[in-house]
């Protein structure tokens, strides 16, 4: 019985590791081809100067508008796509419309920096800052409208190739953003090698900051740090005033939040930027003094 048993539940295991591939290859196939035919699609996420709430730029945030699936979160493909080795040319694709975007913003006389999140193979592709380079020249974008985010775990990858790939990009003149600090396990040493001029604290320790110490710890010494370098600090993952209000007396310099605005399509966030935002600037945005 026994072994009955045994071969039974090895079947099993064995059934649900098929079931596991099939999907994964149903979706690397599907999203080959998705990046092809303009399924993917950006969505915008504000920045603002915390001090006054001024927008300050966009996060381009990818989604799959999948033909039967819905809109897709990119939780559900981005790791997928770098595993298969999709995310070079999905970067690319998001590259292309994110520049794009900025152009076409500054065709109507509006001023909005965009930042791109890239992947960790991209870092170690030589032959990436030259289609940075060709794309900015294309869209006819002023490098330093474009920042790329990138995160301490695609650096150390390979550190000594990746610090080659971002010496290049610096030269082009985009600027260097690390994505959610204080997650990896880089060097202290090592990053303040490489010529970054921002850093995103992560919201696993921004959003509840005010009720856990420990995450309220890590933020005052991350910001202490960032000082020390001259490092422009986003704060992301803001939900609400209080934790707003904190940052800004801690010195910290720009905030990204659903207490600002959720990431939003274009459309949207020209209608939201067209709005007054007077009042909700002047709701959103505190005065040092605390409330
Ligand atoms: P990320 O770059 O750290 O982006 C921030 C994520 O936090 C976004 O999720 C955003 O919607 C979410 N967020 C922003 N404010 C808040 C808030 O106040 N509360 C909460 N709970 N969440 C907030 P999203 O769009 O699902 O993106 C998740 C991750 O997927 C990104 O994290 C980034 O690592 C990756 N990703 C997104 N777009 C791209 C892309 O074009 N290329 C690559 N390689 N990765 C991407
Ligand atoms: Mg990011
Ligand atoms: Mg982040
Ligand atoms: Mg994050």
């Amino acid at each position: 019985y026994a072994a009955k048993r045994g071969r039974l539940r090895y079947v099993r295991y064995e059934a649900g590791l098929d079931t596991h591939t099939t999907a994964d290859l149903t979706l690397v196939s599907e999203l080959r081809r998705a990046i092809d035919n303009g399924e993917l699609v950006l969505h915008y996420q504000p920045k603002a100067v915390m001090r006054d709430g001024t927008i300050c730029g966009v996060e381009a945030l990818v989604r799959w508008q999948h033909p039967r699936r819905g809109l897709l979160a990119p939780g559900e493909f981005v790791p997928a796509a770098e595993r298969s080795g999709l995310i070079e040319p999905l970067t690319s694709r998001v590259l292309g419309m994110a520049v794009e975007q900025c152009a076409r913003w500054l065709a109507a006389d509006r001023r909005l920096p965009v930042s791109v999140n890239v992947g960790a193979q991209c870092l170690h592709n030589r032959t990436f800052p030259g289609q940075v380079r060709q794309v900015l020249a294309e869209q006819d974008v002023p490098a330093d409208m474009l920042t790329l985010e990138i995160t301490e775990s695609a650096i150390i990858i390979d550190p000594v190739r990746a610090g080659e790939v971002l010496q290049e990009l610096e030269e082009i003149g985009v600027r260097l953003s690390i994505d959610d600090f204080g997650t990896g396990y880089s060097s202290i040493a090592y990053l303040r090698s490489l010529r970054v001029h921002e850093m995103k604290l992560d919201r696993a320790f921004v959003t509840d900051m005010c009720s856990d110490y420990g995450n309220s710890a890590i933020v005052r010494a991350l910001l202490d740090l960032a000082r020390n370098f001259e490092l422009q600090v986003v704060a992301e993952g803001v939900e609400d005033r209080r934790t707003w209000v904190v940052l800004a007396a801690l010195g910290c310099d720009l905030v990204q939040g659903y207490y600002l605005s959720k990431p939003l399509p274009p459309d949207e966030l020209d209608d939201w930027l067209g709005q007054d935002r007077a009042h909700r600037v002047g709701h959103s945005a505190p005065s040092r003094r605390r409330a």
